[in-house]
Order: structure tokens, then sequence, then C-alpha cells
């Protein structure tokens, strides 16, 4: 099924007070400035993307830019480039355009250019307004949502950053057309994750909806889009700064950052890491008695209808990957935090999870 144009987007508030703001999803919405150009306040616009997401989608931006000064600044493809001096580049590129406190900087790209563009909105003259226009699912249905900007450092990935929320996130789900294959079933992890944590019902419907998903129809495509979406701006709205119940959205982190870590961030995906990792998750949880055989047997087999990886890569060592877990932020005191599951729509972070199960889980799971 297409959906029209001109079919009004499904919009979802997060609800912060005064900073709330919109999240738009559905077709076209790059080309309907009408919507989304009242979020920009000042004359001033930097548009921060990449080299491959700027040629395809560049133009429908620019045409809702007319009558602004405006000016674009393109960091090159990847997460090697979600530096500091890319931070740098684009102050510098807000003071070439003279931009005043009521500039905004627009982020046209996937995570790695939101978080950037985030990062470089909240630093100059300490904060101005942003955009979040996400062309990847994940950055749709999780980075661009929520407020957590920021770099990378030699020394590991998204160490600085702050909590600056857009004023509105345009979700134009026509550009997923040109998404890899790969990075779309990524985002669908991230999709997955949000039901398995909260919401029951919703992974219930991707369980029915998966081939539909695979093969990118459109309608069902914004649905799962608007429900992640909407399970997200709740816990955000709950707890901003991640004090609590946000942390849980970490479901699979632990062991997918090892996962990522192992292989050198060759190997994995961020979202096949966390597919890999919610089922390892699971069956700890199964076996500290917390959770079901039958709950991971219904992530296992929905995690492959949609195509993501159900295991650890060969040749991974499961003692390599435990000293990664160690190294975790979420740790305290030199006792392994994870957040672990009760079953389909229910987690919960555990403090002083005991190494020789995750050992166990860890073990069993190496070909
Ligand atoms: P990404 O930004 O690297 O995009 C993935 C690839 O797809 C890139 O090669 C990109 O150029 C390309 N691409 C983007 N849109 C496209 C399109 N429409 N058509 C064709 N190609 C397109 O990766 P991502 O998965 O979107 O984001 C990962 C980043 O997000 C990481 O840096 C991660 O730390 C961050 N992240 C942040 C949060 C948060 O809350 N701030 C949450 C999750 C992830
Ligand atoms: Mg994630």
């Amino acid at each position: 099924m297409t959906i029209p144009s001109h079919a009004p987007p499904r919009t979802i508030d997060v609800a912060l007070g005064e900073r709330s703001y919109p999240v738009w999803i559905g077709p076209g919405l790059l080309r309907d400035r009408a919507r989304w150009r009242a979020a920009l306040r000042g004359r001033h616009a930097l548009v921060i993307s990449n080299t491959t997401v700027a040629p395809l989608y560049l133009d429908r931006v620019a045409e809702g830019l007319d009558g602004l000064q405006w000016s674009s600044f393109l960091i090159d493809d990847g997460e090697s480039h979600k530096t500091f001096a890319n931070v740098g580049r684009a102050l510098e590129a807000l003071a070439q355009l003279g931009a005043t406190r009521d500039a905004c900087v627009v982020a046209l790209g996937g995570g790695v250019v939101g978080d950037l563009a985030g990062f470089s909105a909240a630093c100059w003259m300490r904060g101005i307004d942003f955009i979040q226009m996400p062309t990847t699912l994940l950055s749709m249905v999780d980075s661009s949502v929520g407020g957590k900007t920021g770099v990378n450092l030699p020394a590991g990935k998204n160490l600085v950053g702050a909590f600056h929320q857009p004023r509105a996130v345009v979700a134009d789900t026509d550009t997923l057309a040109t998404l890899p294959e790969r990075e779309y079933r990524a985002g669908l992890a991230e999709v997955v994750k949000g039901a398995a944590i909260g919401d029951p019902a919703f992974f219930a419907w991707l369980e029915a909806n998966a081939a539909a998903l695979n093969a990118r129809e459109a309608a069902p495509l914004i649905e799962a889009i608007a429900r992640k979406v909407q399970y997200k701006a709740g816990v955000v709205a709950r707890d901003e700064t991640e004090q609590g119940e946000r942390a849980l959205l970490n479901l699979g982190h632990t062991f997918g950052h090892a996962l990522e870590t192992a292989g050198k961030y060759q190997v994995l995906l961020h979202g096949e890491g966390v597919a890999v990792g919610m089922l390892l998750a699971a069956r700890l949880s199964e076996r500290l008695g917390m959770s079901a055989a039958a709950d991971t047997q219904r992530l296992h087999r929905l995690l492959d209808a949609v195509g993501l990886p159900t295991s650890i890569p060969a040749g991974m060592d499961p003692e390599q990957l435990l000293a990664l877990m160690r190294l975790d932020k979420k740790n305290l005191a030199g006792t392994l935090r994870l957040i672990l599951w009760r079953g389909v729509g229910r987690a919960e972070i555990i403090s002083g999870v005991n190494e020789t199960d995750v050992m166990a889980v860890l073990r069993a799971a190496t070909r």
C-alpha cells in the first residue's frame, strides 16, 4: 500500500513542558515546508549533513529554506567522523554565516549527523535551536528523539555530549527507500527493543507484520516507527536525563557493545549487536529464573523473522566479551549491572549480576 503524500503525518509529542516538541512521521515531509518552517525562529540556518545523504536529499530541504540566510556543512560518511574536529568546523560554519542566537541547526542524516549537529547546536552561544531530519530507520526511531547529543573521542564512543532537545523532528519516510538493507535491519532491532522492553501489544503486532516490514511497506513501516517513537517519547518525558527508567532502553546494549567492540566495529552494526545482545540478555534472564523459555523463543523468532543476527559471530572469545562488559558505564563498584528481562514487555535493571552466569550464557552462545 502506498501512502498519498497529502495524508497528514503521524504526530507524536515529546512532553517536556516549555521544551516540548513534535515528531512528525510520514512521506513527503522534507518538502512539506509549511509544516517545519515554523520551527525556525530566526533568519539563519546551518544544515549539517554528510556526503552520502546531501546529494540525495539536501535539495528538498533547500526549497524550504528559501528566503533565509543559510549554508550547509557536510561531513564525510561514517562513525569515525563524529568528532570534536568536525564540531569545530560546524561552529566555524555558523560563525561564517553570521549566525545569531536565534539561528537554527538542521540535522539531515542518520544518527552520526544528528548527534554531531545537536551537540554543535548545544555549544553555539551556549545553545541554539536545532531540528532533526533523520534519514535512517535507526535515527527515526531512536537517536533523533530524546535530546542526547555528542561526539566520540579516541578513548571511546559518545564520551562527550550534552542533553539538548530538538525543536522538532521531521521523519520523512520517503528517505528510507535508499537506505542500505543492513542499515534498515539494524534500525528494526531498535524497534523490536522498544516493544520487548515496554509494549507487549506492539511486540505481537511486530510478529504479525514482520513480512510487511521486511518489504518496507509504507503503512506498516510508519505504524512501527510511530509506535516505537511513542514508547520512547513516554520514557523520555518521565526521565529525561536517565536517572532511572530511561536506562531500560539499554536492553541488550552491554552485551551488544562488547560484541561491537570485539569486532572492532567492522563485524556488527550497532543494531545487529543489540539484536544478539537482547537475545543473550533474555537467555541470562531465563537462567536466573526471571523469564520463561517461551519468551526467549518469541524474541529469537522475531529477530530471525526480520533478518537480524541471533548468534555471537564466529571467532569471538567469551572471556574477552566478559572483560569488555566489565567496562560498561552502567556498572557500579566492580559488579555487573545489566538490563534484564521479565519476558515480553518488561525489563528491569539488576545490579550485582554473577559473572559465572554471564559466562555460562556467553559460552553456550559461542560457536
Ligand atoms: P549513520 O548515521 O552512520 O547512518 C548509517 C549509514 O546510512 C551511513 O552510511 C549514512 O550515510 C547512510 N544513510 C543515511 N541516510 C540514508 C538514506 N536515506 N539513504 C541512503 N543512505 C543513508 O548511522 P545510524 O545508524 O543512523 O546512527 C548511528 C549513530 O547514532 C551512532 O553514532 C550512535 O552513537 C548514535 N545514536 C545516538 C542515539 C541518541 O540517543 N542520541 C541513540 C542511538 C544511536
Ligand atoms: Mg542503541
